[in-house]
């Protein structure tokens, strides 16, 4: 004879411990299943150890605005009806302090910690089973032949047994940092479903360049500087204001984490080096004025580093400023202003934040995220296909739609 839960929620990372959790509160019988030793790993090194849990600025009336995806108006629903100041207000009953970094991003004073031990107290005060590590070896769906009540029931095979329940919720995340046990599951228990799936590729990754075409660059490996960095075509244009950062291998930092969930492959992307500056009036000002290298000029506009690799790559840059024709000027001001390189690729889910794709919503009931053909059956978090922006919007999206669900699994 089998165990009986109410609902199984499989992975214990961010959307499942909540959903659990606020389930559990609501009277059911919560088992939760994770196949990693500890829970929310992904919780322990986010936003470099003090967790960008939300933002202030999410607008859930606009959600295309912050997520990306097929139809990112599917979680406005979800995001409307659990939002920042939500989880703001749990954050602080809680007593953890936190501070807004930028751009309503809020992180932890202390430690990410404090946001995992606050959702484990949420689950002990739901009475959630935890079994972990544990692997689920399969699920199966036996529709009911005579009760009306229930649509059928699930059996969930385990390391640890088999336990049975009404609903199984699969929480399992994206595909993104493998060694702290990131897998497929949630797409292959979709598939095995027949739930279709949108194609997943790693986001808010670092991009990387040809080697030969990168090796002038590579020198400016740790330089960081403000740039406005877009991609698409005039229509689809997407721009962001952000730092970037030189790597040995590419391009990375804020401004390159956000444009890789925009950029599709094959197609470049232009970087403004200066944003705010109208280069051609300041060149054009400098050679009126001044007789010193261009370089040196250009340093009064950029990082020093960069500006003496920007000027090597020319050697009409490589003279003093006022000796310099009109032409050489205009074409710096050009290429500085707008820098357009083709990536070859990205880093790849070793280094990505976020998976791209997953789970497509228009299998999904957009109030409980439960699949339209597959009674009882649920996912949430990363492992839909919404993915936010770099900034705290993962989180939410996690938290919101784990609390949609726990909502549609025990109706107040
Ligand atoms: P996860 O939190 O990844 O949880 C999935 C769980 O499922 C894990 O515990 C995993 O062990 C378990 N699991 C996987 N496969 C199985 C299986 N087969 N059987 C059983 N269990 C399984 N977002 C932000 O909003 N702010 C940030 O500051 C931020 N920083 C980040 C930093 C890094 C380095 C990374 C990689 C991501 C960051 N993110 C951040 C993104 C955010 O962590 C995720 O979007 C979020 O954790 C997704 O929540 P989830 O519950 O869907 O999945």
């Amino acid at each position: 004879s089998s165990l009986h839960f109410d609902a199984v929620v499989i992975g214990a990372g961010a959307a499942g411990l909540f959903c659990a959790a606020r389930a559990g509160q609501r009277g059911l019988g919560v088992l939760l299943i994770d196949h990693s030793p500890r829970v929310a790993e992904k919780i322990r090194i986010s936003g470099g150890g003090r967790c960008n849990f939300t933002n202030r600025e999410l607008d859930a009336r606009a959600p295309q605005r912050h997520f990306v995806g097929a139809n990112p108006q599917f979680a406005r629903p979800a995001l409307s009806r659990y939002t920042p100041q939500d989880f703001i207000a749990l954050v602080q009953h809680h007593g953890i302090a936190f501070h807004e970094k930028h751009k309503g991003q809020l992180f932890c004073d202390r430690s990410a910690e404090d946001i995992i031990a606050m959702l484990l107290a949420e689950c002990a005060d739901g009475r959630v089973e935890r079994w972990q590590p544990c692997q689920v070896k399969n699920v199966v769906f036996s529709a009911s032949s005579r009760r009306e009540s229930s649509a059928g029931s699930y059996q969930i095979d385990t390391e640890r047994g088999t336990v049975e329940a009404r609903s199984v919720v699969v929480a399992t995340g994206g595909l993104s940092i493998p060694k702290i046990g990131a897998t497929d599951f949630g797409y292959r228990l979709a598939q095995q479903f027949d739930l279709p799936l949108v194609e997943r590729r790693p986001g808010l990754a670092p991009l990387t360049f040809d080697g030969a075409a990168w090796s002038p660059y590579a020198q400016l490996a740790g330089l960081a500087l403000p740039v406005a960095i877009s991609t698409g075509s005039k229509k689809t244009r997407t721009t962001f204001h952000e730092d970037l950062l030189f790597t040995h291998r590419g391009l990375s930092g804020p401004a390159v984490l956000q444009i890789s969930s925009y950029w599709q492959p094959g197609t470049p992307i232009a970087i403004d080096l200066a944003p705010g500056v109208h280069l051609p009036e300041a060149l054009a000002l400098a050679k009126a004025r001044s007789r010193k290298l261009i370089a040196n000029e250009l340093a009064a506009l950029l990082p020093a580093r960069l500006a003496d690799a920007w000027a090597a790559q020319s050697t009409d840059w490589q003279r003093p400023v006022n000796e310099a024709s009109d032409k050489a000027l205009a074409r710096l001001a050009e290429r500085l202003g707008r820098w357009e390189l083709a990536p070859t690729g990205t880093e790849g889910y070793k280094k990505a934040e976020v998976t791209l794709g997953g789970v497509d919503t228009r299998a999904l009931s957009q109030h409980t995220l439960e699949a339209k053909a597959q009674p009882g059956l649920y996912f949430i978090g990363e492992v839909v296909d919404v993915a936010g922006w770099l900034g705290g919007y993962n989180f939410q999206w996690a938290w919101a739609s784990a609390a949609a669900c726990a909502q549609a699994l025990a109706p107040a």
